[in-house]
């Protein structure tokens, strides 16, 4: 099963596609994860990418397909996977379609987490993870037990420096401009699919994923 999340910042996608890669046996893939590692361990990549995504802007396009044909080159997208955080502009997405009609691969679903602006706000405004594990954390929904300490290793939790507020309001503007157009694009290729967010919580988002992924297995 081959699937993209796609979604504002703060949608949930990078939760729920742990969640469910977990639960499916996928490999999660998150762009966003990837270019973390490569700032805090100083590689190439990292150095290239840093002050745009401190300015809460993209990389890059051909960075970022790059890092996507190498992935795909060393065999990482055979057994299934969910793409989180790419693609997020049309070139990249255009990319993807080409390289993977190259290697005769499908994308079976493209599914949009639909959350309201003041919701992202919201949520990014009360977001911190763990260094360690990468566990995320939201006040005041999802509190560690012991304040400002990871429940899984007893880290100390921090803040991405992307969420600080006019940050979150680039990246938001960023997505309407740059992300949004791929909506439509995904629903001319007829493999959308759209869960909204109503309120209910991360579980019901969870089910509600679940329920649409099977339907593709019964198509
Ligand atoms: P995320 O964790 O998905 O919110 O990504 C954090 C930051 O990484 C973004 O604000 C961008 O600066 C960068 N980034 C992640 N994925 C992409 C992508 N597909 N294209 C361009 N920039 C990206």
């Amino acid at each position: 099963m081959n699937l993209i999340f796609l979604g504002p910042p703060g949608s949930g996608k990078g939760t729920q596609a742990k969640r469910i890669a977990a639960k499916l046996g996928l490999l999660h893939l998150s762009t966003g994860d990837v270019l973390r590692e490569a700032v805090k361990n100083g590689t190439g990549l990292g150095k290239k990418a840093q002050k745009f995504m401190e300015a809460g802007e993209l990389v890059p396009d051909e960075l970022i397909i790059g890092l996507i044909e190498e992935k795909l080159k060393a065999g990482a997208l055979n057994d299934g996977f969910i793409l989180d955080g790419f693609p997020r502009t049309i070139p990249q997405a255009e990319a993807l379609r080409d390289m993977f009609a190259r290697n005769k691969k499908v994308i079976h679903r493209a599914i949009l987490l639909d959350v309201t602006d003041d919701e992202v706000i919201r949520r990014l405004s009360g977001r911190y993870y763990c260094p360690t594990c990468n566990a995320g954390y939201n006040y005041p929904m999802q509190l560690p037990k012991k304040e400002g300490i990871c429940d899984n290793d007893g880290t100390r939790l921090l803040r991405r420096p992307d969420d600080e507020e006019v940050v979150v309001k680039n990246r938001l503007n960023v997505y309407k401009k740059q992300t949004e157009p791929i909506v439509d694009f995904y629903r001319k290729e007829s493999i959308l699919a759209a869960i909204k967010d109503n309120g209910g919580g991360p579980d019901r988002i969870t089910e509600s994923l679940l329920a649409e992924i099977a339907k593709i297995n019964k198509a």
